[in-house]
C-alpha cells in the first residue's frame, strides 16, 4: 500500500456518534488520505468533516460486502469498523465475513476507538507498506 491510504469507515447505528467524534478529532490526519464508507456512515462523516467520502451501499444492503471486496481486490488499505458488540444485526453474517476477509488479506482493521487511535497515529500510516498476504499458507507448504 501507498503512503496515502485508502481508509474505509463503518459504524453500526449505536456506534455512529462514537465514530463521528473520533473522526472529528482526527480530521487533520484523515484529510491526507482517501476516505470510503458504507452509505449512512459516509453521509454523516462527509457532513461532519466536510471532506469527500466515497460511499458504498448501506451496510445491511451490501455495503459491508463491498468493503470486503475492496480489501480482497486491493482497493482498500485500512478499515475502521465500529461494530456493535451489544446488539444483534440483520447482517451479522456480512460482518463476520468482513472481519474474516480482513484477516485473510492482512488488512489493518480497528474495531474500537483505542485501536483506531493507535492505527491512525502509527508512523506506517505515512509510509508505503507491504501486507503479508501469503502468511496463511498451510504449514506443509510453508516448510516445503
Ligand atoms: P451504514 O452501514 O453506514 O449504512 O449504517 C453500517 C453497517 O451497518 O454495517
Amino acid at each position: 500500500m501507498d503512503d496515502r491510504k485508502r481508509i474505509a469507515l463503518i459504524a453500526h447505528d449505536n456506534r455512529k456518534l462514537d465514530l463521528l467524534d473520533w473522526a472529528r478529532f482526527n480530521r487533520g490526519t484523515l484529510e491526507d488520505h482517501e476516505l470510503f464508507a458504507t452509505g449512512t456512515t459516509g453521509g454523516l462523516v462527509e457532513d461532519a468533516l466536510g471532506l469527500p467520502v466515497q460511499r458504498f451501499l448501506s451496510g445491511p444492503l451490501g455495503g459491508d460486502q463491498q468493503v470486503g471486496a475492496g480489501i480482497a481486490e486491493g482497493r482498500l488499505d485500512i478499515v475502521i469498523f465500529f461494530w456493535d458488540p451489544l446488539q444483534p444485526q440483520p447482517h451479522d453474517v456480512d460482518v463476520k465475513a468482513l472481519l474474516r476477509i480482513a484477516v485473510v488479506h492482512d488488512c489493518p482493521i480497528a474495531c474500537n476507538r483505542a485501536t483506531a487511535d493507535f492505527l491512525l497515529s502509527s508512523p506506517l500510516l505515512r509510509e508505503p507498506y507491504q501486507r503479508m498476504t501469503d502468511a496463511l499458507q498451510p504449514l506443509e507448504t510453508a516448510v516445503a
